[in-house]
């Protein structure tokens, strides 16, 4: 039977054979081997890009969640894939361990999270692949596979971020950190001030990002810092609030800018700066109720001043309907082989677009800066890239290719997306050759 299946912002839409819920990993198993091809499987559908879509099965592993087993004096912990950040987040705390960072959201599955190198902020702290210890995975031909780092590093890097096509994971065993808390501050300064001292305040705390708002000429900064002191209340969210009047200044003064720039700036002038400690599990993630669409480039991070400056003139200029904030963060180097990470400190910036609009003009203005600066899509957002770009941008490309290829040789993982991102062309029978 027919169902529809669309992601969180309702860009990407599928009407797939078969939507399947398998119990267990041997259910998982009879599916991959018997199910319409290609066979997709879904996290919680927040990618931007049409990973999950499939006219022949969509797999989603929202019954195969919760914790496995964990060892204490090592601070890991075995979890199934299907199990959503927000979730897990309450699994370690409740086992004194902790994610050592995270993104902006927990409503994630972590086998999405890790499918597309799903990170946070900290030029020290890796995206959540980088605590990967060991993957358990159902291959292309329904057989289930277990690599570790100590038994095949290799493996782990390839697979570590792996967009599902590098099998279908089951379970993840994650090395976390003891239980801890942040100390969170928030403040605004001029943006000229921020893209001149970016690199010494980037690395001057454990996580900090900023926002761009536009039009405003300001950014807000988030420094986050491990503290030993006690809870304090964390402020009632207003980004939802600040977002709404960002939209009715757009709406009601598009065609007077000089007016709406005055008005923002103002307002974004008098945001009180915030200062609050919190157990770590409530501090990183936020509600984010308006829908939009997104891209993110991963610069080199020398680079990210000077990409973030054409971006914002880019987009005060030509695109007067754009409201959301430019998010800017950064990402310790590492070594998977899939990785926007690989082998690169990073500066990561993301705009977004309201889901009620048609993105890709913007999007379409915004990428050339982003790859003329040496830019690495996120997997998860949109992009235009494919096999012969990506092959100049990742160097262990060929070989991150050949392993797909013995996990899944008849491509059954393969939509005609993926077949474009890794440059597979269909020969006689449909089999690669
Ligand atoms: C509001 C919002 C905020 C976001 N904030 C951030 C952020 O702060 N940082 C960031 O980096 N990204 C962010 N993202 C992007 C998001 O984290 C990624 O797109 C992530 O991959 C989505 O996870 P998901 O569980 O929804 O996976 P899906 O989007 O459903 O799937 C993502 C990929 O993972 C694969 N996959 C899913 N489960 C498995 C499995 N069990 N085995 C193998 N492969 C699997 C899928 O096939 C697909 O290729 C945000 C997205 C939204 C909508």
């Amino acid at each position: 039977m027919a169902s529809s299946w669309s992601n969180w912002s309702g860009f990407v839409k599928a009407v797939p054979k078969l939507i399947a819920t398998p119990a267990d990993a041997g259910e998982l198993a009879e599916l991959v081997r018997s199910a319409p091809d290609p066979l997709r499987v879904a996290g919680a559908g927040h990618s931007f890009t049409p990973l999950v879509q499939s006219d022949g099965t969509i797999v989603s592993l929202e019954k195969i969640e919760g914790l496995v087993s964990h060892e204490a004096a090592a601070s890991r912990a075995r979890v199934r894939a299907g199990t959503r950040l927000g979730a897990l987040m309450d699994i370690l705390q409740g086992i004194g361990q902790g994610l050592p960072n995270m993104g902006d959201i927990d409503r994630q599955a972590i086998g999405g999270a890790l499918g597309t190198a799903t990170h946070g902020s900290g030029t020290t702290l890796g995206a959540y692949h980088t605590q990967l210890e060991a993957v358990q995975f159902v291959d292309g031909q329904g057989k289930l596979r277990e690599f570790s780092r100590a038994g095949d590093r290799d493996m782990i890097h390839a697979t570590g971020v792996a967009l599902g096509a590098f099998g279908v994971l089951t379970e993840v065993t994650m090395n976390n950190i003891p239980t801890y808390r942040l100390r969170r501050r928030k403040w605004v300064l001029p943006i000229g001030d921020m893209l001149r001292d970016f690199e010494t305040m980037m690395a001057a705390h454990r996580s900090a990002e900023f926002y761009y708002i536009p039009y405003s000429g300001y950014a807000q900064f988030i420094a986050s810092d491990v503290s030993a002191a006690a809870s304090t209340p964390r402020p009632t969210q207003d980004d939802e609030e600040g977002l709404a009047t960002l939209r009715k200044l757009r709406t009601t003064l598009r065609w007077l800018p000089s007016l709406r720039r005055l008005l923002i700036k103002g307002a974004v002038k008098k945001v009180p700066a915030e200062d609050y400690v919190q157990d770590w599990l409530n501090v990183y993630a936020s509600d984010r109720r308006t829908k939009f669409n997104e891209m993110e480039y991963h610069l080199p991070y020398e680079e990210g001043p000077k990409a973030l400056a054409e971006i914002i003139a880019l987009t005060e200029k030509h695109f007067p309907e754009v409201y959301f904030p430019i998010e800017v963060r950064s990402v310790a180097p590492d070594e998977f082989w899939l990785s926007p990470f690989h082998k690169r400190l990073t500066c990561s910036i993301a705009i977004h677009h309201d889901a009620a609009n048609d993105p890709l003009p913007f999007m379409r203005a915004a990428e050339p800066i982003f790859l003329k600066h040496g830019g690495r899509p996120h997997w998860g957002k949109m992009h235009s890239q494919q096999a012969a770009d990506f092959k100049k941008l990742y160097p262990r490309w060929d070989d991150a290719m050949a392993v797909r290829r013995d996990i899944d040789p008849q491509n059954r993982f393969v939509s005609p997306y993926m077949a474009g991102l890794f440059g597979i062309e269909p020969g006689p029978f449909g089999i690669q050759q």
